[in-house]
């Protein structure tokens, strides 16, 4: 199981599983943060996720949720579900010219 270590405001520096970790991926920009609940303490909080470090995160499967600003609370009736399909093309997209996604990929396991 990956760990990743973060801080907790309360706890300091901590080391959580990555399936305790939602990564929220903002429909409109693309930009990504890290919904962390801590094992320590129990008290949740948001990290922003770069780039580098969502391709990462991504790798190792983390929990994926889209969002988008424009559509504050429940999605509207219709809207496609995110699929595994949108994940892997984003993926792809965040990729592109990426020694980082070369080097994960190419890890065994
Ligand atoms: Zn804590």
């Amino acid at each position: 199981m990956s760990l990743l270590k973060t801080t907790c405001a309360a706890c300091g520096e901590i080391e959580l599983p990555v399936s305790r970790v939602v990564l929220r991926i903002c429909a409109d920009d693309r930009s990504g943060v890290c919904v962390i609940r801590c094992p320590e303490c129990g008290s949740r909080f948001v990290k922003e996720a770069n780039d580098a470090m969502i391709v990462m995160l991504l790798a190792v499967g983390i929990e994926v949720s889209m969002w988008s600003s424009g559509s504050a609370g429940p999605a509207p009736e219709g809207l496609p579900a995110i699929s595994a399909h949108d994940i892997e093309a984003f993926r792809r997209n965040l990729g592109k010219d990426s020694e980082l996604l070369r080097h994960l990929e190419g890890l065994p396991g």
